[in-house]
């Protein structure tokens, strides 16, 4: 009956989207109203939920059992929880530390974090300048993410391609003919000759060992800089690393003598020393072996493909990073050149590339 008195105790309405419920003591009432709980007849007061109604001590957690007489109540599909058991089972939980979220939470990716944990263990911070990065950035092929805007801020390791910063290489040096070397690869340059001549040899074996001999003894190599490399090659390009020179000497109709120059770029790390001289002794085999002037994307494409051979006998991150470079080279001559051969290879195996190589100007139709 309206006349019952009615009193509205809490009304509490949650942020969270649960809603809970009127304690409604009802005195004297005429209808018979039945314990939801126990299905005895309730006399005196009596609390509601769900449209169901309860003697105060049978208003009970549906989860948990406890008493919600004087607790707040959440009502979620047709059942009444106490806030904890609603907490466990509902709430939004952070996706890194699994505890429930009651401040306002960072939605990222399509997961929910406390603001703490998201900015001190999910979040992208950039490298250079510890800030966290929203939106579009930089990542190189160490892990190290950039903000975009950093882009020309720093120099670039001519090496490993890192920007040179405190942070990320421990700072650098720039080489007199405008290099740039971060310190961590300036630390495993190669300047010696000797040395140089050693690992020269050594990769030559590698490539016998692919079936790729190089009989020719008369073969100099050089360690030079960046101007004298570009003087050498009459190139002005600033990625090329190396270079090898032909001279024949002929006495009559005849070819008396064939000598060759090879030159490398000077105090780069032993991995790119490697890279560089398996490219150009790749050269001086194509010199003994192909026809002349072939097409320009099979030749270095496969001096490129030796570098690639040679470098998958290392595991280090250096080699791992080169061979990242040769795949994702965009030049139309060095990185579709590369490609198609390994294409050429993985299909056919070594030996039909390098007898193709010996026979024709171009690669086989398809590919
Ligand atoms: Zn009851
Ligand atoms: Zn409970
Ligand atoms: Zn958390
Ligand atoms: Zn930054
Ligand atoms: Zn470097
Ligand atoms: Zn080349």
């Amino acid at each position: 009956m309206l006349a019952n008195r009615i009193y509205k105790l809490l009304l509490i309405l949650l942020a969270v989207g649960a809603i809970v419920f009127a304690f409604t003591p009802n005195i004297g009432a005429k209808m018979k109203i039945t314990c939801d709980y126990c299905k005895e007849e309730i006399k005196g007061h009596y609390l509601e939920a769900n449209g169901k109604h309860y003697h105060v001590a049978h208003y009970l957690c549906d989860e948990c059992g406890e008493l919600l007489a004087n607790e707040k109540v959440y009502l979620k599909g047709g059942k009444k929880y106490c806030e904890k058991c609603y907490n466990k089972l509902f709430a939004p939980k952070c996706a890194y530390c699994g505890r429930i979220i009651e401040d306002r939470s960072v939605l990222y990716k399509g997961m929910s974090y406390h603001r703490d944990c998201f900015e001190n263990h999910v979040a992208l911070k950039c490298t250079l300048c510890g800030e966290i990065i929203t939106g579009e950035y930089l990542q190189d092929f160490w892990g190290n993410a950039y903000h975009s805007s950093h882009k020309g801020e720093f120099p670039q390791c001519e090496s490993c391609g890192r920007f040179i910063s405190e942070e990320i290489t421990g700072g650098g040096s720039r080489y007199p003919d405008g290099r740039h070397i971060c310190n961590l690869c300036k630390s495993k340059a190669l300047t010696d000759l000797d040395r140089a001549g050693e690992v020269f040899d050594k990769v030559k074996l590698q490539l016998a060992g692919e079936n790729i001999r190089i009989e020719d003894d008369d073969i100099k190599l050089h360690l030079v800089d960046k101007n004298q490399l570009k003087e050498m090659s009459g190139e002005d390009s600033d990625s090329q690393k190396g270079y090898t020179r032909y001279k024949y000497t002929k006495i009559g109709n005849h070819q008396a003598a064939k000598h060759f120059d090879i030159y490398v770029l000077d105090a780069m790390p032993e991995m790119n020393f490697i890279s560089i001289a398996a490219h150009e002794l790749m050269h001086v085999w194509q010199h003994e072996n192909s026809p002349a002037k072939n097409d320009p994307a099979f030749c270095e494409g496969s001096c490129n493909y030796a570098s690639f051979l040679v470098l998958k006998h290392y595991s280090g991150e250096i080699a791992e990073y080169l061979i990242d470079n040769l795949n994702r080279d965009d030049d139309k001559i060095y990185g579709d050149g590369f490609r198609r051969v390994k294409k050429l290879a993985e299909d056919h195996g070594l030996d039909y590339w390098l007898r193709h190589l010996k026979s024709h100007k171009n690669f086989p139709a398809g590919y």
